[in-house]
Order: structure tokens, then C-alpha cells, then sequence
């Protein structure tokens, strides 16, 4: 509840989107796209909160989930497929939520990652962008992958566009990116190691 009173003033102070699309408007397009079975509306603000992302179910009441991004993407620079992947990763914690295995709350279960892989298989194509350009405002810590406090410091002066160069032999570029590089398939040896998303033991719920 501390988290939740001290984070509320931010939570809904409007912050103007400064990515190259705005949040709203990309987060309504993925739930549209991937996840028909969220009948329910995914409010988006912009807080420097810790995580890249976070969501919180059914924050807005019954009906209506919140989705919190850090200012740190909040860039026009960053590229939109990052953005639509983090999306997709916040909204299948609405469909694969959290379960307590073995004792112990795990709230990216197997069937979560399966379902993310799923709905987006660009997933290491878009860690490799963000591990290649925030890594130097990224913290490990026990709770999880989190922004340091002086980001705005920290990040880069500009960021490289999304696929710099590929490990492209010669295979066809509709096998290598469908949907014209929207869903980019980077084998999983391209994340700089250790991968973020496996490592992540996270007790608590609004953790992203
Ligand atoms: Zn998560």
C-alpha cells in the first residue's frame, strides 16, 4: 500500500509521450492484435518507478488494467518495436498470471513465457536493442532488472535504430523476419548473457 500512496501522484500526472507513437495508442493496438480475450481497458502512464515496466491488474477497477512505462523509454529514439514487445510482455501477465510454485509466488511462470514467446518471438532481438543501449542505466538487483535512480544521467546520447546489421547467410527475408521485421527472430545466443527474463524470481505481483 506505501508503494501504491507514493506512487499515485505520478501515476497520474499527464506525461506527454514522447515516443515516435504514442504509448496509448501502441498498447490499445496490441491488445487489439494479441490478446482479443482482454476485454478490459489498459491505461498507460509514465513514472520512474524502478522497472522498465510494471503492470497493475485491474488497478483502475474491475475493468481496467494499468501499465506503467519508465521515462527512460519514454525517447524518440526508442524503436516502436520495443515498445509493442513490452506490451505484449505486460499484457500476458493479465492472461498468464502469476501462480505459487513450490511454495514460492513465481510471477513468470513457465506458461508465461511460453505464451510471451507465442505473441512475440522478437523477444531476444528486442533485448539485444535494449541491453546494447540502456545497458549502462540497467541495474541487476534481487528484485529484478531495474533502472538506476540517475538514469537521466546515465543513458546514452542517442540510440542505435533497432537492427543495426543482422547475422544475416543469405536466408529469405521473410523467413528471417515476418511481418516485414515487425516480429524479428534473433536466435537466443544474440542477448548479451545472463538473459534478463529467465533470471527474474520475483515474489511480488506488480513486479515487471
Ligand atoms: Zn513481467
Amino acid at each position: 500500500m506505501f508503494t501504491m500512496h507514493r506512487l499515485q501522484p505520478l501515476l497520474f500526472q499527464p506525461v506527454p509521450s514522447e515516443t515516435a507513437y504514442p504509448l496509448t495508442e501502441l498498447m490499445q493496438e496490441v491488445r487489439a492484435g494479441y490478446f482479443p480475450e482482454i476485454d478490459a481497458d489498459v491505461e498507460v502512464r509514465i513514472a520512474a518507478s524502478g522497472p522498465l515496466a510494471w503492470i497493475a491488474p485491474s488497478f483502475m477497477g474491475e475493468n481496467g488494467h494499468l501499465v506503467v512505462f519508465h521515462p527512460v523509454l519514454n525517447h524518440p529514439e526508442t524503436p516502436i518495436e520495443v515498445l509493442r514487445f513490452i506490451c505484449k510482455h505486460e499484457l500476458t501477465h493479465i492472461v498468464r498470471p502469476g501462480r505459487v510454485i513450490a511454495g514460492y509466488y513465481e510471477s513468470h511462470p513457465d506458461e508465461f513465457w511460453e505464451h510471451e514467446a507465442e505473441v512475440g518471438p522478437e523477444r531476444f532481438a528486442v533485448w539485444h536493442w535494449v541491453w546494447g543501449n540502456l545497458r549502462g542505466c540497467l541495474r541487476e538487483t534481487d528484485a529484478g532488472l531495474r533502472v538506476a535512480r540517475r538514469w537521466r544521467t546515465l543513458q546514452p546520447r542517442w540510440r542505435r535504430p533497432y537492427m543495426p546489421s543482422l547475422p544475416f547467410k543469405g536466408e529469405r527475408w521473410d523467413i528471417v523476419c515476418p511481418g516485414d521485421g515487425g516480429q524479428l527472430r534473433l536466435p537466443p545466443s544474440w542477448v548479451v548473457p545472463p538473459h534478463p527474463m529467465k533470471r527474474h524470481r520475483r515474489p511480488r505481483r506488480l513486479r515487471t
